[in-house]
């Protein structure tokens, strides 16, 4: 039986809808929320994900701003845009897109950004809050896969769950929120022996490595749930995922597709941060 396709695209406008009455509520206490993205450099991967960052904000009644520098810019003066951006009321979140320049400390950088203001959950703060079971910002593409789970009313307490991918940004605080919610969770890694036997138990199977056709349908357990990551540029220009589509489709249960799948979640959830951000800043008033 072929898999029902989890539609990011169609999940991400009913939360987008919710959001948007979020946003009317602190409109009427005078506050819009507000998001800074800032972008170092030409990578066009970079600037197409900030521009729909910033299409989202748009359509959701946010305010955002871009602070883009060439790639040669110096070190000072990114700290000192940040630094402003955290002082700045006008703006409740922040981001820096990934990948900074390999010549800049991203892991240092990224920690300057104000605790309160860090939307993408990056900072040692943030991780280490949802590490210990009180998450304040969470990472957004984990976050997105979470409530594509929910929103599809697939049940994750008990389950199997295997996290193909280790990353700070997308593995590891995927596998600490499918702990919290009371999945037996595994992660494997790009020094895991017989990938295949792992992931043939998995009921929740989590795709985020970045390798086009890693998991192929003899690897998957017949009617698993398949959430694909991954976002692949092949030679022909194609974005494919980090799952054999055609195969697995034919044996999961639910799978996301790639594009139209986790990405646009990444993105509502980006929104989601930036008006928590905003409420708890109104709050504290
Ligand atoms: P990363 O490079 O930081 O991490 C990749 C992980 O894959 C590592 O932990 C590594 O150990 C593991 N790995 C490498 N080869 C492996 C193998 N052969 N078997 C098992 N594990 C292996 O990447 P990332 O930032 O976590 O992103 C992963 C993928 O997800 C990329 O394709 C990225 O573009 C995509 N991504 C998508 C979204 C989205 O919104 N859809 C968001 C973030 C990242």
């Amino acid at each position: 039986m072929a898999a029902e396709l989890l539609d990011g695209a169609t999940i991400a406008r009913q939360i987008y809808s919710q959001l948007r009455l979020r946003v009317s509520a602190l409109e009427k206490l005078g506050v819009q929320p507000g998001l800074a993205a800032v972008l170092l450099g030409d990578d066009p991967a970079s600037k197409i994900y900030v521009r729909n960052k910033v299409k989202a904000c748009t359509e959701t009644g946010l305010y955002s701003e871009v602070h883009a520098f060439g790639g040669d810019c110096a070190e000072t003066a990114l700290l000192a845009t940040i630094d402003k951006i955290n002082r700045n009321p006008r703006i409740h979140g922040m981001l820096v897109q990934l990948p900074l320049p390999p010549r800049l400390d991203s892991e240092r950088i990224m920690q300057t950004i104000a605790v309160d203001k860090d939307v993408d959950g990056f900072g040692w703060h943030n991780l280490g809050a949802l590490l210990a079971g009180h998450p304040l910002f969470v990472p957004c593409t984990p976050l997105g896969v979470m409530a594509m789970l929910d929103h599809a009313g697939i049940a994750v307490e008990g389950r199997n769950a295997v996290v193909v991918g280790r990353s700070v940004s997308v593995g590891k605080p995927l596998a600490l929120l499918l702990m919290a919610r009371g999945a037996t969770v595994t992660v494997c890694h790009s020094k895991t022996q017989d990938l295949a036997r792992h992931t043939a138990h998995a009921d929740i199977l989590v795709a985020a490595v970045g390798r086009p056709a890693l998991i192929t349908a003899d690897m998957v357990r017949p009617g698993a749930v398949v959430v694909d990551v991954g976002i692949n540029r092949l030679p022909d220009g194609k974005l494919v995922g980090d799952v054999d589509f055609a195969g697995v489709y034919e044996k999961a249960s639910y799978l996301t597709p790639v594009p139209g799948g986790v990405g646009r979640m990444t993105v509502a959830m980006l929104i989601a941060n930036t008006i928590t951000a905003a409420e708890r800043q109104v709050a504290r008033r």
